[in-house]
């Protein structure tokens, strides 16, 4: 081992919309700040879209409508910010792939995980079921509601995408499972499988 290097974790959160990514990631921060570790959350989607605004994209929801070019000039820019940040752990809350009109892009392309280098990939799953009702019911953000049997295709997608994530990094993935009303659980799974 070589000098508690260690003890510095780059956590990669991924989930389809709705899966409650955003949820588990907060509830594990809580958790963590009240063991006194330095913690910091970065939702990809958010410091793309502060990146977005300058170019005078308004919505969170219009970044996935922009074409891919556009798409990986702001990734490139967030990448580039999260990796500076010096806590003992870095979370980051992102998509293993986006839907676009060209097809499955992928969240994480090597040049980003060779910008950011993370140490760990999770994968916050739940019933197609359970995730088709939370993109329904959440009336804080404007998703796409698509079919349950669109679900499990992206939920497959998925973890192709996240397996050659971990293949390029030579870090694990995990697929976590966040059942209806579990959220707590779900977290501690998370903590548990990163070693903290
Ligand atoms: P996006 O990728 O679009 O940002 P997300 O994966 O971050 O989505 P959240 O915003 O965290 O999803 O959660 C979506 C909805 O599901 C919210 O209304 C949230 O309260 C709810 N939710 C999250 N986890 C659970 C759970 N375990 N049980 C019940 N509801 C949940
Ligand atoms: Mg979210």
């Amino acid at each position: 081992m070589v000098l508690g290097l260690e003890d510095n974790k780059k956590i990669v959160i991924v989930g389809i919309p709705g899966v409650g990514k955003t949820t588990v990631v907060n509830k594990i921060a809580e958790k963590l700040n009240q063991q006194n570790k330095s913690v910091s959350v970065h939702s990809f989607g958010t410091v793309m879209f502060e990146e977005a605004k300058k170019s005078g994209v308004q919505s969170r929801d219009e970044l996935r409508k922009l074409n891919v070019e556009q798409q990986k000039n702001l990734q490139k820019k967030a990448a580039e910010t999260i990796a500076n940040s010096q806590e003992d752990v870095i979370i980051i809350d992102t998509h293993a792939f986006i839907s676009t009109k060209e097809g499955f892009y992928p969240g994480l392309p090597n040049y980003l995980i060779q910008i950011l280098k993370p140490t760990h990939f999770i994968a916050i799953s739940a019933k197609p079921q359970e995730i088709y009702d939370r993109r329904t019911n959440d009336d804080t953000r404007n998703r796409d509601i698509i079919s349950i049997g669109s679900i499990k295709k992206e939920l497959d997608v998925q973890d192709a995408m996240l397996s050659s994530c971990s293949v390029l990094s030579g870090s694990p993935m995990k697929v976590i499972l966040n059942d209806e009303g579990k959220v707590e659980k779900t977290a501690d799974t998370v903590i548990n499988a990163i070693g903290l």
